[in-house]
């Protein structure tokens, strides 16, 4: 049984579930609001807030210090308007949830930022049956197919052994919460040695304690890299930092770096130069257009609705079959906002 009024609506651009008043990622604060990760542009001080106990400790490294409800994946939670909720693994970044809603309205499946592709440092993506899917569609294009992770993977071991055996200092570069953990646990992996900057050594302290193999990983220390005191290779290994070191007038010191940075704009042509980087590599936490189409395969909604993301993805998508709509017509980005 479900009413004929709408399963969820947007107030100021922001999207709200109607039978229970609860906000989804809201951009300004509000009296209830799901989070279902703890990069900024999805935190905001509200009232009180949902979200998995990691996305709670994140959130409170960086200065949120909302109320939180903490509920675990799969925990059945009830909340007002005769809705039942749980959240279920979005395998963006370590916590990161979809939301999944039961309510008098019908079902609905809201993804937050998503991957399907498994990593080392996120819980795997566990998307399920909805009648309404609400996703991102930031990289919804059919131009956008990441290669198959080994190959990334492959390639940037062999750009970073390169640059060490050339006596040239490799400087990996990914977003500080997320990106920057899934770097490390790589490079771990293949037996390399890690700097660490102090922006990403934050939140790699909190996976590292939350289980997350991170191996042994210095703290990078200007003085090591440029300078009568710096350190041999063998002793500095990759520097791992946020991508805006790149511009950083630490890096100009050193001798000869060779910068790598992780990110699906990759795809984009021309990206090396806008990020001014010698190597971008595809290795995206997010989901390229394959796992869209995926996603909307196991969640088989009546109806998709599109979020972050080109306007043309809604096209794109009912091209092959989906019934895809952008989330608020008005207001979806273009690829360039
Ligand atoms: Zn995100």
């Amino acid at each position: 049984m479900s009413t004929d009024r709408p399963i969820f609506h947007f107030d100021a651009g922001d999207l709200q579930l109607t039978a229970s008043g609860l906000w989804l990622d809201g951009h300004r604060s509000r009296a209830l609001s799901f989070v279902s990760h703890a990069h900024t542009d999805h935190l905001a001080r509200h009232e009180r807030s949902i979200a998995t106990p990691m996305t709670a400790r994140l959130a409170v490294l960086r200065k949120y210090a909302d109320r939180f409800t903490r509920l675990n994946f799969d925990q059945d939670h009830p909340i007002e308007g005769s809705t039942r909720i749980r959240l279920l693994p979005a395998g963006h970044i370590l916590g990161s949830a979809m939301l999944h809603a039961t309510t008098p309205d019908g079902t609905l499946l809201y993804t937050g930022d998503f991957k399907l592709r498994p990593g080392l440092s996120a819980e795997r993506a566990r998307p399920c049956r909805a009648d309404v899917l609400i996703t991102e569609t930031t990289f919804g294009l059919p131009a956008y197919r990441f290669p198959p992770r080994d190959s990334v993977i492959g390639e940037l071991l062999e750009l970073v052994r390169l640059a060490l055996a050339s006596n040239r200092q490799p400087v990996v570069l990914g977003y500080s919460l997320g990106k920057a953990q899934e770097l490390i646990a790589i490079l771990h992996q293949a037996g390399i040695r890690v700097t660490e900057h102090p922006h990403v050594k934050v939140f790699s302290d909190a996976y590292v304690e939350a289980g997350v193999a991170l191996g042994e990983r210095r703290l990078y220390d200007p003085s090591d890299f440029v300078g009568p005191l710096k350190k041999p290779f063998d002793e500095r290994g990759v520097l791992v930092a946020p991508p805006q070191f790149a511009r950083s007038k630490h890096l100009a010191e050193f001798d000869s770096p060779v910068t790598i940075l992780a990110s699906g704009w990759a795809m984009m042509p021309g990206s090396r130069f806008r990020y001014g980087v010698d190597h971008v590599l595809p290795l995206s936490d997010h989901a390229d257009f394959d796992e869209i189409v995926e996603l909307c395969e196991v969640v088989k909604p009546k109806v998709v609705f599109c979020t972050h993301g080109p306007r043309e993805a809604v096209d794109h998508l009912r091209k092959i079959g989906i019934p895809a709509k952008p989330a608020e017509p008005d207001r979806q980005m273009s690829l360039f906002d």
